[in-house]
């Protein structure tokens, strides 16, 4: 086995799982370890997310109607770019769906598995215009089309299997522990910011590919780096946005999304649909 190889399994975690795990995620081409059924996943992210509508209070708004717009934008251009690319159409079995739930509160957004998004009026105080709301749009989807809950998901298996052979070798100490302590293990784990909630790699990804989807989509993508900025000023008033508890936010982000901007307007303008 020569050393390139080596690293290929080494970096992509598939050396238990074989080969048939190992995906790439669109455009950066980063490895990913994929054995979760995306199917399986989108048909639970669908189920949760009728029980979302059902629990919360919706509102069908002009802000609705522009987030619908700019989703539909995006779902065509993120279609025809990877058509016109001649590659595989990541959102092909997405099932597209937006609310806008009525909650001040909550600074936040979401796209669950398969295309179903989530915005809370919270954080339309953040976004302020169409731009905003783009750039905000698009990083939750690009989380989506680039399959990171798939990853994630994948990666929570490997991790449930590790704590339950640790358990084995060390005579079942860990089931012990959570017995009399009433801590979850794999939660703790979890705690310890491995999948807390997206990685920084995931994240990094979603900067960069949210910013091809809306400079595709023919947003100004300009307005980015303005809202990371104001989501830093309204953490600290008495609330911190929630967007910034699942977002770490860091100079670095506003850094890196400042020196790919001139790239991707150039190189991903907006892209015609029929
Ligand atoms: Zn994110």
């Amino acid at each position: 086995m020569n050393r390139r190889n080596f690293l290929h399994l080494l970096g992509c975690g598939c050396l238990s799982i074989g080969f048939q795990s190992c995906a790439t995620a669109p455009i950066t081409e980063r490895k990913q370890l994929k054995f979760i059924s995306e199917a399986k996943l989108n048909a639970q992210a669908k189920q949760i997310y009728e029980k979302v509508k059902k629990k919360e209070k919706l509102i069908n708004d002009e802000n609705f109607l522009s987030i619908k717009e700019i989703g539909k934008r995006m779902e065509d251009s993120i279609s025809e770019y990877f058509y016109q690319s001649n590659l595989p159409d990541p959102t092909a079995n997405f099932d597209w769906e937006y609310i806008l739930i009525d909650n001040k509160k909550v600074k936040n957004a979401w796209c669950m598995p398969g295309g179903k998004i989530a915005i809370y009026t919270g954080i339309l105080e953040i976004t302020k215009n169409t731009n905003g709301l783009a750039a905000i749009m698009g990083h939750e989807i690009a989380h989506a089309v680039a399959k990171h809950s798939v990853e994630r998901a994948s990666r929570n298996v490997v991790i449930n299997v590790a704590t339950q052979v640790t358990d084995i070798l060390t005579g079942g100490k860990l089931s012990q522990v959570n017995r009399t302590t009433g801590m979850d293990t794999v939660g703790l784990i979890r705690q310890m910011g491995i999948l807390n909630p997206f990685n920084r790699k995931q994240e990094t990804e979603a900067d960069y590919l949210g910013l091809i989807f809306s400079s595709l989509s023919g947003y100004d993508i300009r307005e980015t780096v303005k809202i990371w900025e104001r989501m830093k000023k309204a953490k600290k008033g008495k609330e911190p946005p929630e967007f910034m508890s699942t977002h770490p936010s860091s100079e670095n982000r506003i850094k890196k999304i400042n020196e790919w901007l001139n790239e991707v307007i150039l190189e991903y303008p907006p892209i015609k649909t029929s």
